[in-house]
């Protein structure tokens, strides 16, 4: 099985078994409080280690983010590669579960912004998305022109 080292306390995690035959990856550290879960069958982690603060902040921006293909169907292949591409990251490395808080605000701030598009009508946070995916950031690409300064 492979090694897992708290980012906490630098650590090495231990996978423990709980009451109800779930298995987690641990950090044995008091006051450390960090955990993942562990695959079901393998016992491979499913993510990182994180503290409370961390596990609150996944499992928040998951609630929203499975709204895009739950609630508005939105394709979950696509979903994830927003995820990506929002994070700068491969797709393969697109896990709520290996993100770390900055990446959690981060993408957290834009899935809103897709999901206030979702709410106006399906088709405008479609096209939203999948110009982000596509790279075409249309919201970036606006330069603001700076007013001119008066000569004095
Ligand atoms: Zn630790």
């Amino acid at each position: 099985m492979r090694r897992l080292i708290c980012p906490y306390c630098g650590a090495e995690a231990v996978c423990v078994e709980l009451k109800d035959g779930k298995r987690r990856w641990k950090c044995t550290t008091s006051g450390c409080d960090a955990f993942v879960g562990a695959h079901a069958r393998s016992g491979a982690p499913l993510g990182t280690l994180a503290n409370r603060e961390l596990r609150l902040c996944r499992q928040s921006l998951h609630a929203s983010f499975d709204l895009l293909w739950r609630k508005y169907k939105f394709g979950r292949t696509d979903s994830y590669q927003f995820l990506a591409v929002v994070l700068g990251v491969p797709k393969k490395k697109a896990h709520i579960g290996a993100m770390n808080l900055d990446q959690c605000f981060q993408a957290a701030y834009e899935v809103r912004i897709a999901l206030e598009k979702f709410k106006s009508s399906r088709r405008e946070g479609v096209a939203y998305v999948l110009g982000l995916v596509k790279g075409e950031k249309s919201g970036d690409a606006v330069s603001i022109d700076q007013p001119d300064q008066p000569d004095v």
